[in-house]
């Protein structure tokens, strides 16, 4: 048997029940209306609690789409997501038009997202920013949640910027308030999409360095990112996307960023060559 042959059975066999899963996602099948194909047609993975799934994959291959649908943000045509060993969604062909996924607000929470342009609202300050949702949404107390926002901008580094308006920050402070905005709601999971592609390059490992800091505190994150070198640091398993599938998976990240066993991992790492 060829190496190659061994790597795609070790693929295809890889167990994706995984019992001590914390996010676990089932044969996903995603659907956009009046698209001809599928964005999935049946994927598989899990991540294990304090664990850390990088996803990678071209444009278009589906990356955003997989965190919103896991988010509650995109209905799902097929398939299961669970949640601790919970189904919390189940995929309805011919839904592709009931706007985002009908779940709990208790449930809603357990998912934080971080986009790459940041959303924050213009006319409050970042205080505000934060402190919105925990506010309005979970009925904190205003001087509780305001307490927790300053631990929280404390541990970015962002403690001095509490009463700064969004358009007095550079893009690097915004985004670390927007992971702020996401942990005063305590995710289970934290999704980060494409955080730092928006960011000049002198401000991408101010966030990065933030990001590393929650992995190494526990945090189970999702990451989609295009910063190699990151990927391979903060991974404890990777996926590769591509045309609807995963095409690559490893829990050996620093094997797939430096010996990638597969051609379609080979192909794509050297595209940043
Ligand atoms: P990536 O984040 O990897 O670049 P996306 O998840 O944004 O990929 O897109 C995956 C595919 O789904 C692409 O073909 C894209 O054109 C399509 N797509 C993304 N969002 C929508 C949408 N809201 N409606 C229809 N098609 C979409
Ligand atoms: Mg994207």
């Amino acid at each position: 048997m060829t190496e190659q042959t061994v790597q795609v059975e070790t693929v295809q066999n890889r167990q994706t029940d995984d019992a001590a899963a914390m996010l676990q996602v089932t044969d996903l099948v995603k659907h956009y209306a009046g698209a001809e194909h599928n964005v999935f047609d049946g994927i598989s993975f899990s991540v294990p609690k304090g664990k850390v799934l990088v996803i990678v994959g071209p444009s278009g291959s589906g990356k955003s789409t997989l965190l919103r649908t896991i988010a509650g943000l995109e209905p799902i045509q097929g398939g299961t997501i669970s949640l601790d060993g919970q189904v919390i969604e189940t995929g309805k062909p011919g839904n592709e038009n009931s706007g985002r996924a009908k779940r709990p607000e208790a449930l809603r929470t357990k998912f934080g997202m971080v986009f790459q342009s940041y959303e924050l609202f213009p006319n409050k300050d970042v205080l505000g920013n934060i402190t919105m949702a925990p506010i309005l949404v979970q009925k904190r107390k205003k001087a509780e949640a305001e307490r927790e926002a300053m631990q929280l901008l404390e541990r970015v580094g962002l403690a001095d910027r509490a009463h700064a308006k969004p358009h007095e920050l550079s893009g690097g402070q915004r985004q670390r308030v927007a992971i702020c905005r996401a942990l005063i709601l305590h995710p289970e999971i934290l999704l980060l999409d494409e955080i730092t592609a928006a960011l000049d390059p002198e401000m991408v490992h101010e966030v990065l360095e933030v990001v590393v800091e929650l992995a190494d505190a526990g945090q189970t994150m999702l990451i989609v990112t295009h910063e190699m070198q990151f990927a391979r640091a903060i991974a404890d398993r990777v996926i590769l996307l591509a045309d609807g599938k995963i095409v690559d998976r490893s829990t050996d990240p620093e094997q797939f960023f430096t010996d990638p066993q597969t051609e379609r991992a080979k192909e794509f790492l050297h595209s940043f060559d």
